[in-house]
């Protein structure tokens, strides 16, 4: 069973347990059901990690629960405000890795950026996870979902929208990824609609058809950066392996499956990937697909191959992609000054080990 690699001292982690696996374990107890519903309380919305100060439980049980299980938490660090509204967060993990997620306020959305692993082994040229941090492990799905509890709890606000495009690439640590998925989607605990919790990939093809797969209704974002396919590969090291013609299919399987439209990255980098043939691929690319293209405008990091966008470049590559037939969005860079926005995980922790100079700011 999984829940016994996550043992301390042989006791079970209580928080990798989904609402249906309490209910049997309540069962296999000798306890009501409801007992589950009381513990996923205590867990998952009041984020409680004492199971004595499980209070509406009787306490014989409470003693026999700790005896056997625990409930490990993810810290918070450090907490960095944006002048935009947005908020970082750094969190320890228990065997004492960082990891970082982000708040991002816009009007009545209350998103939560949330990281899947420590760094990322994919090092696309553009990103600083990649990059600059290497790869460590895969998240648990209950380090994954207690991200959005922790920032919702330190806040005092109820997160309505999560993303996961923060560190790490969500769909090679599929199954964390959407266990995650579904506590955050589950009523009893966080209950953040399906439609509202975004899955952002690189273009790893198993992943996008076991998503097209699943029951629930979760978003998918691309992150396409070209649609020429040895231009991508400059920049993804994976696009090799999971060619444009094979990305396409399985984008059209997902499509099929949700009756969705599909949400397009592309970080401009100028100079690289915002040519009229660049547009025409892309047009080619999404011929038939109802969907949305996300511009991005390249956060610079130290030692990055690329330089920000002017806002020139920036408005003639954006007015150029609206003459297509799909919505296009430019993505204000939110949290550029405290390193939370995209591509700048990584860097805050560096600059607190003194390990990179500061990124000047824009
Ligand atoms: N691994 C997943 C999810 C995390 S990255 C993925 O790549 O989709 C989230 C988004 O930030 C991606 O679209 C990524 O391409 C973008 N990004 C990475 N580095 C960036 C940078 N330096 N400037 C702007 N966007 C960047
Ligand atoms: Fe990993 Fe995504 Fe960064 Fe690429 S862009 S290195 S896949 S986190």
């Amino acid at each position: 069973m999984e829940q016994v690699k996550n043992t301390v001292e042989d006791k079970k982690n209580l928080k990798s347990f989904s609402f249906r696996e309490l209910v049997s374990l309540m069962r296999d107890m000798g306890e009501k059901p409801y007992r589950a519903t009381q513990i996923f309380n205590w867990i998952w919305r009041k984020g409680e990690t004492d199971i004595m100060k499980f209070s509406d439980i009787k306490k014989s049980f409470r003693e026999r629960l700790a005896e056997e299980f625990f409930v490990p938490s993810i810290v918070e660090k450090q907490r960095v405000e944006s002048e935009d509204g947005s908020v970082k967060f750094i969190f320890e993990l228990p065997d004492g890795h960082e990891i970082e997620s982000v708040f991002i306020p816009d009007r009545g959305r209350k998103t939560v950026c949330v990281s899947t692993q420590v760094g990322c082994p994919i090092g696309c040229k553009f990103c600083a996870t990649g990059l600059l941090l290497g790869y460590k492990r895969n998240l648990e799905a209950w380090e994954i979902a207690e991200q959005v509890l922790r920032i919702s709890l330190a806040l005092g606000i109820r997160i309505t929208n999560v993303v996961y495009m923060g560190m790490g690439e969500p769909f090679l640590n599929y199954e964390a990824t959407i266990r995650s998925a579904e506590l955050l989607n589950d009523d009893r605990a966080l209950n953040i609609g399906a439609r509202k919790i975004t899955i952002s990939t690189v273009g790893i093809v198993p992943g996008i058809y076991k998503l097209a797969a699943h029951p629930r209704q979760f978003k998918l974002a691309i992150s396409l950066h070209s649609a020429i396919q040895s231009k991508r590969e400059k920049i993804i090291p994976v696009a090799r392996r999971f060619p444009l013609k094979e990305l396409r299919k399985a984008i059209f399987s997902y499509y099929h499956a949700k009756k969705r439209f599909v949400t397009f990255e592309y970080v401009l980098l100028p100079g690289f990937n915002d040519s009229d043939e660049d547009i025409e691929a892309i047009d080619s690319f999404l011929k038939g697909l109802p969907s949305k293209i996300n511009i991005i405008p390249f956060n610079p990091f130290p030692g990055s191959d690329f330089r920000a966008p002017t806002d020139d470049e920036i408005y003639r590559f954006y007015t150029k992609l609206m003459k297509l037939p799909y919505t296009v969005t430019l993505r204000k860079s939110k949290g550029q000054d405290v390193k939370a926005a995209c591509g700048q995980l990584a860097l805050f922790g560096y600059q607190r080990k003194g390990m990179v100079k500061p990124v000047v700011k824009r």
